[in-house]
């Protein structure tokens, strides 16, 4: 058996016997969706723009920033063509299964709550592009109620409710991290005993710190990831390849040996 067939027999073997796991994922869950990987030699932060353009005090007072903002973000191209993949699907499959108390995410993509997964059961530690928020009094719409206008000319569109700057919900550089989502990932993550990283380098604050409250707890760690994260050498099994091929093989492993014990018994 090769390293990598041992990692997937072990990573299965762990879900079946773990009741209460939590999935962490990064960019690199997406990129097989063809979300590019905000770090990776192809990033959107390392190509593209130089992130300290698009601040949040920045948007705040310069009409080109929130004109761009709203370009990238809420007219829908962001959005074009995007699909969850297999490691999504494996993930809402282990929902299904009701061995999975959440997933934790820094992705701001939504595409977990579109593979099938619960929308309660979706932390979402950097916002998302599937809502918008008014920064003034905080009304929150579906970005589909928004697009309509931007589309007809509105390039930053204001509230209706109070006329307030309003912004796609995504965290942006500068913005202070959503204080519910983070503790409430926390609270959880203290009571996981399984807590699988999908595609983070765990490196960014405060996701690299997240995993180490379920390890604290005494849970188990797993991480699928391309290239090195800080936490490796705590890791029950440690994979480095693509997610959608791994986590759809482990998944029709838990399956198979989740069938076995119910014949059994
Ligand atoms: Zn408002």
């Amino acid at each position: 058996m090769s390293y990598v067939d041992e990692q997937i027999e072990k990573l299965a073997e762990l879900i079946v016997s773990s009741n209460n796991i939590i999935v962490f994922t990064g960019a690199g869950i997406s990129t097989e969706s063809g979300l590019r990987d905000f770090r990776g030699p192809n990033g959107i932060w390392t190509k593209s723009e130089d992130p300290t353009t698009m601040t949040f005090q920045k948007f705040l007072v310069d009409p080109e920033v929130r004109k761009r903002h709203w370009a990238r973000y809420g007219s829908g191209e962001f959005h074009a063509n995007i699909q969850p993949n297999r490691a999504h699907y494996a993930v809402a499959e282990m929902e299904k299964m009701g061995k999975l108390n959440c997933v934790i995410t820094q992705n701001i993509d939504g595409l977990h709550q579109k593979a099938g997964n619960n929308p309660n059961n979706v932390i979402e530690l950097h916002g998302t592009v599937t809502k918008a928020k008014c920064l003034e009094c905080g009304k929150s719409y579906a970005i589909e109620e928004i697009r309509p206008r931007f589309d007809a000319g509105e390039e930053s569109p204001n509230c209706r409710e109070c006329g307030g700057l309003m912004k796609v919900a995504t965290i942006s550089f500068g913005q202070p991290m959503p204080v519910e989502e983070t503790q409430e990932a926390q609270r959880r993550l203290a009571r996981c005993d399984l807590c699988i990283v999908i595609g983070s380098t765990l490196l960014v604050y405060p996701a690299a710190h997240m995993p180490e409250i379920a390890l604290s707890a005494g849970a188990n760690l797993a991480i699928i990831n391309m290239g090195n994260t800080p936490l490796d050498n705590m890791a029950r099994v440690r994979i480095s390849e693509k997610a959608g091929d791994i986590m759809e093989k482990v998944m029709r492993l838990v399956k198979q040996k989740m069938s076995g014990q119910y014949k059994k018994a």
